[in-house]
């Protein structure tokens, strides 16, 4: 759980370093705010992916999964700034499958909370390897990040791609390429 007092006593703080009037009316309010928003946006620290991946459908044929095109928003942990792109979950079942919805709430779980997007597309990976053991999964992120596109090198629309590839889809260049595909298309 965040600690909201703590919060609202940092950003106070830190509009009082920017130069601001922590006092004037349209940012009253605003430590409060910040505080209530980080509640929600760094929400997946309570949650446990196990918690959604546990609810399984047993399937007799063990076809590729692929759940594309789930939006996503984090935040970088070296700036606190939002990242926010798409992850693209496909796995091989081994006899059981998840819901739909379950992906896209694993996703959250990993991106909800400061986050490195290389090891929150390992994180999903390896919560859906544990908890719904299929016998492969792959994942696919892609993003802009603020901290690339608002500051520093300034690269508006510029994306960074990550892979973690589990299971059968490790060593597998054909079985990965299906999946490019499949997200391509
Ligand atoms: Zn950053």
């Amino acid at each position: 759980m965040v600690d909201q007092e703590k919060i609202k006593a940092a950003v106070k703080l830190l509009l009082e370093g920017i130069g601001e009037d922590i006092n004037r009316e349209g940012l009253r309010e605003t430590p409060d705010r910040i505080a209530r928003m980080y509640e929600e946006i760094c929400g997946g620290m309570d949650e446990d992916a196990q918690e959604h991946l546990s609810k399984v459908f047993t399937v007799e044929k063990n076809e590729l999964v692929l759940e594309k095109d789930i939006v996503f928003y984090s935040l970088c942990e070296h700036h606190m700034m939002p990242f926010y792109g798409k992850a693209h979950v496909a796995y091989i079942p081994d006899g059981k499958v998840v819901g739909l919805s379950k992906l896209a709430r694993t996703v959250e779980v990993y991106a909800k909370r400061l986050q490195i997007q290389e090891q929150m597309t390992g994180q999903i990976a390896d919560a859906i390897m544990r908890y719904l053991a299929p016998q492969g999964v792959m994942v696919l992120v892609e993003a802009e990040h603020m901290c690339m596109t608002m500051r520093g090198v300034k690269k508006p629309g510029s994306k960074t791609v990550s892979i973690a590839a589990r299971g059968v889809f490790q060593d597998n260049q054909l079985l990965q390429n299906q999946v490019f595909q499949m997200i391509r298309s």
